[in-house]
């Protein structure tokens, strides 16, 4: 399974083609009615989740053309792909960035980031900074940034959560998150083509002193519309129709219970690689996130597993590219699902001549699997 998009199940497809209403009818209406009830659950917040046509880049660029004027600084955390399009796209926009580098593979130090506001004491507008780094499979600890932030006058905590919605919690208002952005296709189990925003009275309050020019992506007419159950523009009425199937879904099923599985199958995945003697790209157990698992793999191994057994599989990106494979972990799978990925990478390696112990690697991951403990990492736990 790819990392994005995920697949999506039969209950959703339906609810998509069910729900082609007209966008300003009484039958959206309702839909929209109960995503607005239903999403801030996730989000771990009482603020409005905003609904945007586009998918999460716009999201993320949404965040930076509402919340920051031209010439604020901020500091950007760039531990992968998503993390350094999100330094671009503060550039873009005129802020200047402090980009914090970190190594592939690794989450940054809180002591850097501390650092990083020390170095710019009083100057520091916001952080932007990823849940969950879909590119490597790493997760900073949202937590303690956000307590920095914190402390600062005027800085607003922006979070990248198109990964870990779904995945693992981000409690927004416990934590001090100011701005959550989200996508449809990974945790949501949806199609492309919907994303998500979610921002604290803090930002609010800034969003009005901004002086970027905005029209489709002003957050502030979507929030309007949307506190009146509609979208500012023609909305996406399936994707949000699908939506509604999806928030259900996770009310019946529990939200816990859903983040639990996903950190079952990511230490389950990542015991079954340890065991079958491959090395995982993320070293650090508890610098995980439940998003996906990456472990390296020398060679074309997404096209070799396509072409060989039928799956879709991302591999690395940029300089990552024929260097990694990753394992998803979120959206609408199961064991079951993870067991054929490990399969197909145990059979392209082994026939690639590489030595790879698959009897132990599949018996460490049912053991792991069919264990009754809870594997959510510690500092989530009361999340
Ligand atoms: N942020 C993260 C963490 C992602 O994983 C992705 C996509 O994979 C994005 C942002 C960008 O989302 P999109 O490609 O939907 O614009």
């Amino acid at each position: 399974m790819a990392t994005g998009p995920t697949p999506v199940p039969d209950f959703v497809l339906s609810a998509m083609t069910e729900s082609i209403y007209y966008h300003r009818g009484p039958a959206f209406s309702q839909v929209m009615k109960d995503c607005r009830e239903l999403l801030p659950a996730i989000f771990g917040t009482k603020n409005d989740v905003l609904l945007f046509s586009g998918t999460g880049t716009l999201a993320m660029e949404g965040a930076i053309a509402n919340f920051f004027n031209p010439g604020e600084e901020v500091i950007s955390i760039n531990a992968g792909k998503f993390g350094e399009r999100w330094s671009q796209q503060a550039k873009i926009y005129g802020l200047k960035v402090h980009e914090i580098f970190v190594e592939r593979g690794k989450a940054v130090e809180v002591a850097a980031v501390e650092e990083a506001i020390k170095k710019n004491k009083g100057n520091i507008r916001g952080i932007l900074a990823h849940a969950s780094e879909t590119s490597t499979g790493v997760r900073h600890n949202i937590q303690k940034i956000a307590s920095l932030a914190q402390q600062e006058n005027n800085c607003l905590m922006c979070v990248d959560g198109v990964t870990s919605l779904g995945g693992f919690s981000v409690p927004m208002d416990k934590w001090g998150v100011d701005v959550l952005v989200g996508g449809s296709q990974k945790g949501f189990m949806l199609p492309p083509g919907l994303s998500f925003g979610a921002a604290s009275a803090k930002a609010w309050k800034k969003s009005d002193e901004v002086k970027n020019v905005r029209y489709y992506m002003d957050w502030r007419k979507e929030r309007k519309a949307n506190a009146e159950f509609s979208g500012a523009f023609t909305s996406v009425v399936s994707l949000i129709g699908g939506l509604r199937s999806v928030l259900k879904y996770f009310h019946e099923v529990g939200l816990d219970n859903i983040y639990k599985r996903s950190w079952k199958l990511t230490y389950a995945t990542r015991n079954a690689f340890r065991a079958m003697g491959c090395e995982l790209f993320v070293k650090d157990d508890s610098q995980v996130s439940s998003a996906c698992t990456a472990v390296m793999a020398d060679g074309p191994y997404p096209k070799l597993i396509r072409e060989q057994y039928g799956l879709t599989m991302s591999g690395g990106q940029d300089e990552l590219k024929g260097k990694i494979l990753r394992i998803g972990h979120i959206g609408y799978l199961d064991a079951w699902d993870v067991l054929d990925q490990l399969l197909a990478f145990g059979q392209v390696s082994a026939s690639q001549g590489k030595p790879i112990n698959m009897e132990a690697g599949l018996t460490a991951f049912w053991k792991t699997v069919h264990s009754t403990e809870d594997l959510t990492p510690k500092d989530l736990k009361d999340a």
